[in-house]
């Protein structure tokens, strides 16, 4: 299974501000940064304030409110992008086979593109 939450990981250190990011929505629920390494003409990442590992973490512990709050944050940050019209695509990676690197549950945006069916 997945460690246990790991408060040195590099999005919790984004979240208490010792590391900067480039912000594209917050609210009391959810961060919203660019991705230091794009993968798409945008590229977002959206994390809960919350200590999960993984989605299934996140899922399984979280609570109502905390879901809630964390799609809509995805959505809000989608809208601020401009990718609402033309869509986009999210994917959040779990564990060493889904090649999660950070262990902070996060929720990719990739857009500004007809993105390329995908299929890993
Ligand atoms: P994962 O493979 O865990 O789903 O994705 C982690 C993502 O975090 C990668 O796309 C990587 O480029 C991004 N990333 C890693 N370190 C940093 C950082 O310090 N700042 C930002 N903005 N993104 C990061």
């Amino acid at each position: 299974g997945l460690p246990p939450y790991d408060p040195q990981n590099i999005f919790a250190r984004i979240l208490r501000g010792e590391i900067p990011c480039k912000r594209v929505h917050e609210d009391g629920f959810a961060l919203a940064f660019h991705d230091i390494n794009p993968q798409a003409p945008v590229h977002v990442l959206v994390i809960p304030k919350g200590a999960y590992v993984s989605a299934v973490d996140f899922g399984a512990t979280a609570n109502d409110a905390e879901i809630a709050g964390f799609w809509r944050a995805v959505a809000a940050t989608a809208k601020a992008l401009g990718l609402e019209e033309g869509g986009y695509r999210i994917l959040s990676n779990i564990g060493p086979d889904g090649g999660q690197e950070v262990p902070h549950f996060h929720v990719h945006i990739f857009g500004g593109k007809r993105l390329g069916r995908m299929v890993a």
